[in-house]
């Protein structure tokens, strides 16, 4: 029997970066530095009725530590599993199955995914030459939401002020901003989410070395959020991510703060050294940095076979192949670059 599955779904492969065990994995831009403090003790302390029960419906005690980071009201807060629930949720919320969501290109792999999975029409306009985002580009498409990623992930390029703000200005609809690594990067923009039509998604998965925990969240208007959160249903983070991430948020900000400045010392001697290597690298404000490389597929595999993982993009709109290499502790660098060298030859 034939079961009637969608046809649309047909030709959607899962969300699969290479994950190869190897001995050091700079694959997907966690924080390689260690657990936050306070995440380790509320996971020695918590009492086990907390995995019993269900958590409160909405995180209202998850949203008060995100306000209290982020400076706004706790109505201004929506939070997720993960920032990509929070993706999710908001494509959902502002966009009816058939119309476009507009984003720069090449960005998170995961927007062309959400588009199709969510039945929207995925409208893609690449970034200029200099790495910023094209505002007519993205307002010609007429998309109801435009999402943009600052610093981009997998460039780790970002976009101006100037753009972003004529952008918010000018969008018909919800400007979607993410934010995943504003925590390396020189400026936010936290604050353009006082504005009635922008939303701004974060992580604890990156500077906040939450990625087990799977938390995220957004900061609006109050009217945005409530819209998000219909999408988002009760019960998206756990209890126990829930109580982590707050202590995290309430505690752990200057832990936090030193491993980002860490990471970056140490992205700029990478960067020295890659360019050593005759390599070319894009101006990156992310903790991991991306290299123009062609046949950057294979490189990637034959570090692998050296115990180092890295992620390869094949074919990347203006960029063509190239690695993203995460930063990590200056000894996990000195594996990859010996990978590397020797992948290369
Ligand atoms: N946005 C960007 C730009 C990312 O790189 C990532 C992580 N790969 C996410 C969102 C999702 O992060 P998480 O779901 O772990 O919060």
């Amino acid at each position: 029997m034939s079961l009637p599955l969608r046809p649309s779904f047909r030709d959607i492969p899962l969300y699969s970066p290479s994950k190869v065990k190897c001995g050091v994995d700079l694959s997907d831009n966690t924080n390689l530095f260690g657990v936050p403090p306070a995440a380790e003790r509320v996971l020695r302390e918590t009492a086990a009725s907390l995995l019993s029960r269900y958590p409160v419906g909405y995180s209202q005690d998850l949203k008060k530590a995100v306000a209290a980071y982020a400076g706004v009201e706790p109505s201004q807060v929506t939070t997720g599993c993960g920032s990509d629930d929070v993706i999710d949720s908001t494509l959902r919320a502002f966009v009816e199955p058939g119309e476009a969501v507009a984003f720069q290109d090449p960005t998170f792999v995961m927007l062309p995914y959400l588009s199709k999975v969510n039945a929207l029409r995925a409208a893609p306009v690449p970034l200029k030459p200099d790495f910023d985002i094209d505002v007519d580009g993205l307002l010609a498409t007429g998309a109801k939401l435009i999402y943009v990623c600052t610093p981009n992930n997998p460039t780790g390029t970002v976009a101006s002020r100037g753009a972003l703000e004529r952008l918010v200005d000018k969008a018909p609809g919800v400007v979607l901003l993410d934010e995943a690594y504003a925590e390396f990067a020189r400026e936010s923009h936290l604050d353009l989410a006082a504005r009635p039509n922008v939303l701004v998604a974060r992580t604890l998965s990156k500077a906040f070395g939450l990625a087990g925990m799977r938390v995220g969240y957004a900061v609006g208007h109050p009217t945005l959020i409530a819209e998000v959160e219909k999408a988002r249903g009760p019960y998206k983070v756990t209890g126990l991510s829930e109580r982590m991430a707050a202590a995290v948020l309430f505690e752990d900000v200057a832990w936090m703060k030193a491993r980002a400045a860490e990471s970056l010392a140490i992205r700029e001697r990478l960067v020295a050294e890659l360019q050593g290597l005759g390599l070319k690298t894009l101006p990156t404000e992310a903790n991991f940095v991306m290299v123009p490389l062609p046949g950057a597929p294979a490189v990637a595999e034959r570090m692998r076979q050296r115990d180092v993982n890295v992620r390869a993009f094949q074919g990347l709109t203006g960029i063509g192949d190239a690695l993203r290499i995460g930063c990590g502790p200056w000894p996990m660098m000195e594996a990859a670059l010996t990978a590397l060298r020797e992948a290369l030859r």
